[in-house]
C-alpha cells in the first residue's frame, strides 16, 4: 500500500472547490509516454496550473501501470526542478471499469479514480460506484463517477449513440454513492470524429464542418439540482484544424475530423464544470509534428529528432488550453 500523499500528489477535493469558486476548470490530460508527460509538466509548471494526469486502461496496457505510476512520481520531482514550489498534481485513473482495478490504483498511489459504470442500469451503477467510494475514501482518494453515455471511442470505451445525463437522477445518484465529482453527457464525445457530417452544418466559406452546440440547458438543469457540485466533461478535445490540415498535408488521412469548439469549453469552464478531459488534441499535435519531420527530412532516423518537435508541439497545445480555454493558469 502506497499513499499518494507520500508521492507528493494531491487529490481533487480542494482543487475542484477552488475551480468552481474561481470560474475556471482543471485540465485533465492523458499520458502514455515520457514525451507527453514532459510536455504536460512543463506546460503546467510554467503556467502554474493545477493539473490532472490521467491514466486510461489503454495507457496501462501500452506503457505498464507500474512504470506509469513511477513516472508520475518522477513528474512531481521534475515539476519542482522546474521551479514549481508546490506542484498541484493529481494522478487519476480514467474510466476504471471494475472495483478491483480502482482498488489496485488506490493501493498503488493514485490520488483519484474514476469508476465508469455508466453503461450499467442505474441501480447497478449506484452499487458499484458506492463500493469504490467506500474503499477509496478510507485513503482520502477522490472518486469520479459517470451518469449518461457519451458517444465515440476512447480506448476500449465505445458507444454508438449518446444519452444525455438525466438531471432528475443526479441528486439521488450523488447522495447515494457519495462520489466526489460527476462526469455528465451533454454532447461531448470521445475521439477525433465527435460528430458525423450529417449532425453538422458546413461553413460555406471554408467548407469545414460546424458541430452542433453542447446541451447547456442540460448542464444548467444539473447545476440547479446540485449547486456547487463538481462536474466533469469527457471527450472535450477541439480537434484543431491546423493539426488536421498538417496531418493531411504530410501524408495522413483524417477527413472531416471535428471536435468541440473552444468557445463552448470556455463557457463550460466558467460554470460548475471543473475538470475538462483533453486527449485527442495532444495525439493530433504529436502526429502532425512527427509527420512534418518525416516529410521534410526523410533521412532522419533519430527518434529524438521527431519526438522532440512533437513534444514541443504538445507543450504549446497544453499551454494554449490552460491559458486560453480553461483559465487555470496562476491557480497553483
Ligand atoms: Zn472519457
Amino acid at each position: 500500500m502506497v499513499s499518494f500523499k507520500d508521492l507528493g500528489l494531491v487529490n481533487t477535493r480542494e482543487m475542484f472547490a477552488k475551480a468552481i469558486d474561481g470560474g475556471y476548470a482543471i485540465p485533465a490530460f492523458n499520458f502514455n509516454n515520457m514525451e507527453q508527460l514532459q510536455a504536460i509538466i512543463k506546460a503546467s509548471a510554467e503556467t502554474k496550473s493545477p493539473v490532472i494526469l490521467q491514466v486510461s486502461k489503454g495507457a496501462r496496457n501500452y506503457a505498464n501501470q507500474t512504470l506509469l505510476r513511477y513516472m508520475a512520481e518522477g513528474a512531481v520531482e521534475y515539476a519542482k526542478e522546474l521551479g514549481w514550489e508546490n506542484p498541484q498534481i493529481v494522478l487519476h485513473l480514467d474510466h476504471g471499469d471494475s472495483f478491483e482495478l480502482c482498488k489496485s490504483c488506490v493501493d498503488f498511489g493514485f490520488s483519484s479514480v474514476m469508476i465508469d459504470a455508466s453503461s450499467l442500469p442505474f441501480e447497478e451503477n449506484i452499487a458499484l460506484t458506492k463500493k469504490v467510494v467506500e474503499y477509496a475514501h478510507q485513503f482520502d482518494v477522490t472518486v469520479e463517477a459517470e451518469l449518461g453515455v457519451l458517444a465515440g471511442v476512447e480506448d476500449e470505451v465505445q458507444s454508438e449513440v449518446s444519452h444525455y445525463t438525466k438531471p432528475e437522477e443526479v441528486i439521488e445518484f450523488s447522495t447515494r454513492t457519495g462520489c466526489d465529482s460527476l462526469a455528465i453527457s451533454i454532447g461531448t464525445s470521445h475521439g477525433a470524429y465527435k460528430f458525423r457530417p450529417e449532425q453538422c452544418t458546413r461553413d460555406p466559406k471554408t467548407g469545414r464542418l460546424v458541430p452542433p452546440p453542447l446541451a447547456f440547458d442540460v448542464l444548467d438543469a444539473i447545476m440547479e439540482k446540485l449547486p456547487g457540485f463538481p462536474i466533469v466533461l469527457h471527450g472535450s478535445s477541439s480537434v484543431p484544424q491546423e493539426y488536421v490540415d498538417m496531418i493531411n498535408k504530410y501524408g495522413g488521412k483524417l477527413p472531416d475530423a471535428v471536435g468541440i469548439p473552444e468557445e463552448q469549453l470556455r463557457k463550460a469552464a466558467k460554470s460548475a464544470v471543473c475538470k475538462i478531459n483533453i486527449d485527442s488534441d495532444s495525439r493530433l499535435a504529436f502526429t502532425a509534428a512527427v509527420r512534418k519531420v518525416f516529410a521534410e527530412k526523410p533521412a532522419e532516423f533519430d527518434p529524438r529528432k521527431y519526438c522532440g518537435p512533437a513534444r514541443d508541439e504538445m507543450e504549446r497545445l497544453y499551454k494554449h488550453k490552460i491559458i486560453e480555454v480553461l483559465g487555470s493558469d496562476g491557480k497553483a
